[in-house]
Order: C-alpha cells, then sequence, then structure tokens
C-alpha cells in the first residue's frame, strides 16, 4: 500500500477539489475542506505533532468522496482521512478527539 507521505506529496495545491466539498462550506477556513486537510496531514508527518486545528480538520469531513471526482492527481481523500483519524486515535486517544468530532465553528 502506498505510504501516507506519498499519498499526500502527490497533491498539486490546485485547489480543483474545493468547490466540491461541503464542509469547507461551513468551515471556518479552508482548513476544513480536501487540499486544508492534505496540508495539515503532511504537517502532522513531517513535524510528529497533533494540534486541536488537525483533529477537528479531519474528524469533520464526511468521507463523502465529492473532492475525489475533481482531483487530477487522483489522490483518494477519503481514504487519506480514513487512514489519519486511526493514527490519531492511537496518539492522542479518544480523550485528545472528544468534543472536536463535530467541531465545524
Ligand atoms: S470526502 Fe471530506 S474532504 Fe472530500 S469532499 Fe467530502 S467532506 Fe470534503
Ligand atoms: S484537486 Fe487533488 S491535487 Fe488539487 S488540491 Fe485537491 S487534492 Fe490536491
Amino acid at each position: 500500500m502506498e505510504s501516507l507521505l506519498d499519498a499526500v506529496e502527490k497533491c498539486l495545491y490546485c485547489g480543483f477539489c474545493e468547490a466540491l466539498c461541503p464542509t469547507i462550506r461551513v468551515g471556518p477556513h479552508r482548513g476544513y475542506g480536501p487540499r486544508g486537510r492534505i496540508a495539515l496531514i503532511k504537517y502532522y508527518l513531517d513535524k510528529g505533532s497533533a494540534s486541536r486545528e488537525l483533529v477537528s480538520s479531519i474528524f469533520s469531513c464526511l468521507l463523502c468522496g465529492s473532492c475525489v471526482r475533481a482531483c487530477p492527481a487522483l489522490i483518494d481523500v477519503p481514504d487519506l482521512v480514513r487512514r489519519m483519524r486511526s493514527i490519531l486515535v492511537a496518539d492522542v486517544g479518544f480523550e485528545g478527539i472528544d468534543g472536536e468530532i463535530v467541531a465545524i465553528r
């Protein structure tokens, strides 16, 4: 399986995916869209620290897959989000996630 880092590094940061993402419309900033989620995952993989912003962004994704249809790099964002959720649960535990799951504000 392709590593998470290899997958996020395929992102071209073109932003085509953002027009199809339902959560970026209600979130406070672009971290609540597919491109922002990829950037936050990459930052986590580079730095190794989980911010509240990262947890909220990753657990507010609806896994709808709309973004995949627009992506020229064919990135499966819902798959990346699922994998990142597993990493975060192992890293910060359910206590660190509690309260962030529905935290689009
Ligand atoms: S899968 Fe997540 S990032 Fe992609 S469009 Fe749906 S809510 Fe947005
Ligand atoms: S459409 Fe694909 S390559 Fe472009 S920013 Fe979104 S995830 Fe990255």
